[in-house]
């Protein structure tokens, strides 16, 4: 009685499992639903294998025979399975790689060695068969052999597995464990309905039901792309154990003196021991390319690196040739303008008064002109000059260096009534004279652009993310933002010349100076209100110079 509430479930289990291919497949609607439709087949073959073997007998009363027409059915369900696995690992895009195929056999064949020992060997020497019995009976084993190489092969396929994924190899593999416990219980007659076997029958419906339900049945079938992340450990440690099955068999079957099946098991080992080295000439073969691709690697990027190294070399030389080309133009321009510049100071003196009004006027232009470009080519000169001093050899202290500065601009700052204040400064790797030119170049425009009211100019220095972070204040006329990049170049500057004086290079040698020091400089400003120029340097630099 049991046994029919059984068969029911059974039946109405696989009734089940169709549907839910079914609903699966006009629900999440896979792109590539081939598989599902053969597997969909293949199961309906079954359930009516089941009907005709499970059902029909257990209603009239009575043992179903062996060889039947159910075992046609289940072997064709077998078939289908098959072919629909074949169909999945193809459009995964399997069987492209060898390795993976290589582990497949591997496992696969450790697996095949217990089936041989336990199911195919007592099957051929099974009694009480005809010829057409055994033949069926060792189909059953042989199907399951094709099915594990097909379910191993999908398993060790490259992609990280999906639940459907991994719902389809449970399929196959409850299915394969279920016929083996049946083919042994069979073989020591201890078979009967109800039998634990059943358990993995029915647990494969419902993983296949599964697989068809889950959302990521719709991918199941796409191609996998990426390769599986450093999951290789749990591989070989499978590697491993699978080849090892052969040698424990062998030790098993020397332990029970009944049987000898040390030559078949043997055979597997040496098989066994074939493809692990043909995997590892693949592993070797891999290690050598990607080595080569390495050596490869580093040569195309030292390659590099030496042109690289060439260039800074041809950059800093034709920038040192650069200086010294301004520096000498300056230095030897200075002669013949003081030249022109005093003879036009004796024309004007000695020819007072002989020489009509445009003349006169033309002289005061000449005059003009050489003063100005007496002053632009001193400035030129004080550029090209700043950063020719030696390096420092010990850090300035900042401190010193800005009241340095506060003296030289004393006059300045009393014609204007500025407030010039400071907070502790450290010691940082630049020269003293250049920091003392670098304050003294900011400070002094810091009070410079202040026409209107008394200027507050406040300096400090903070240590912030490994550099010294300076900054100048003022409340003077402050700087447009489109500006604050091209203030720093040399002769660049925002105002005609009878509004404030100056030449525009003050702030291209405050520039020279900060970056010669390995520093940074920059300017942050609220037209109207003030500017706060800011420079960093590397802490670092000033502690190499300290030690
Ligand atoms: P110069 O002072 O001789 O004009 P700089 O190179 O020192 O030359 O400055 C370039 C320009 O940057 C100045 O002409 C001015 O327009 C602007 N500038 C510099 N410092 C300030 C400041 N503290 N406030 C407002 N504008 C400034």
């Amino acid at each position: 009685m049991g046994g029919i509430v059984q068969s029911y479930v059974f039946i109405a289990l696989g009734v089940m499992q169709l549907v839910a291919i079914g609903v699966g497949l006009l629900i999440v609607r896979p792109a590539r639903p081939l598989f599902w439709y053969i597997v969909l087949a293949g199961q309906g073959v079954a359930l009516l294998g089941n009907i005709t073997w499970y059902l029909i007998p257990l209603i009239q009363q009575t043992q179903p025979g062996f060889p039947s027409i159910s075992d046609g059915m289940f072997l064709g369900s077998y078939g289908f399975s098959a072919l629909g696995l074949v169909i999945l690992i193809r459009s995964r895009g399997g069987g492209q790689d060898r390795s993976d195929f290589l582990d497949a056999a591997i496992i696969t064949l450790g697996l095949v060695a217990i089936s041989w020992v336990y199911v195919i060997l007592p099957n051929v020497e099974a009694t009480g068969l005809d010829l057409f019995g055994r033949v069926v009976s060792l189909a059953y084993p042989l199907s399951d052999i094709v099915l594990l190489a097909l379910a191993v092969r999908l398993g060790v396929s490259a992609g990280a597995g999906t639940p459907a994924h991994w719902f389809v190899i449970l399929w196959i593999a409850s299915q394969l464990a279920a016929d083996a416990v049946y083919a042994v219980l069979v073989l020591d007659n201890h078979f009967a309905f109800g039998s634990v076997n059943f358990a993995g029958w029915m647990l494969q419906l419902v993983f296949l039901g599964s697989a068809a339900l889950h959302p990521s049945m719709a991918r199941l079938a796409s191609p996998v792309t990426a390769a599986p992340p450093a999951a290789f450990r749990p591989r070989l440690v499978l590697l491993c154990g699978a080849s090892l099955i052969p040698l424990t068999l062998i030790i098993v079957d020397r332990l029970d003196a009944q049987t000898d099946d040390t030559p078949v098991l043997v055979g597997f080992s040496v098989a066994l021991f074939i493809l692990v080295m043909f995997r590892m000439a693949g592993l070797m073969g891999r290690i050598v390319d990607q080595r080569a691709a390495l050596q490869r690697e580093v040569a195309v990027r030292e390659t590099a690196e030496a042109r690289l190294r060439a260039q800074t070399a041809d950059l800093a030389r034709s920038n040192g040739e650069l200086e010294q080309f301004a520096y000498v133009a300056s230095h030897d321009l200075q002669e013949p303008l003081r030249m022109v510049g005093s003879y036009v100071g004796l024309l004007k003196r000695r020819y007072q008064g002989k020489l009509d009004s445009d003349a006169h006027e033309f002289i005061e232009y000449a005059v003009d002109g050489v003063t100005r470009m007496q002053g632009l080519i001193n400035d030129l000169l004080t550029y090209s000059r700043t950063g020719r001093e030696s390096q420092p050899t010990e850090p300035s202290d900042a401190a010193v260096a800005f009241d340095r500065a506060v003296a030289n601009l004393q006059a300045a700052i009393e014609a204007s009534g500025a407030r010039v204040s400071r907070g502790t400064l450290p010691r940082v790797a630049v020269g003293a004279l250049q920091l003392t030119q670098l304050f003294q170049n900011l400070v002094g425009n810091a009070i410079k652009f202040c026409p209107n009211g008394a200027p507050e100019v406040q300096v400090g220095a903070e240590l912030r993310g490994g550099e010294w972070l300076f900054h100048v204040r003022d409340n003077g006329i402050g700087i447009e933002p489109q500006y604050r990049e091209r203030i720093f170049q040399i002769f660049q500057r925002l105002h005609k010349r009878g509004e404030f004086p100056g030449t525009g290079i003050g702030l291209a040698i405050c520039k020279k100076i900060v970056e010669g020091g390995g520093g940074r400089i920059w300017v942050e400003s609220e037209p109207g209100k003030g500017s706060t120029f800011f420079f960093a340097f590397p802490q670092e630099r000033a502690m190499r110079l300290a030690a």
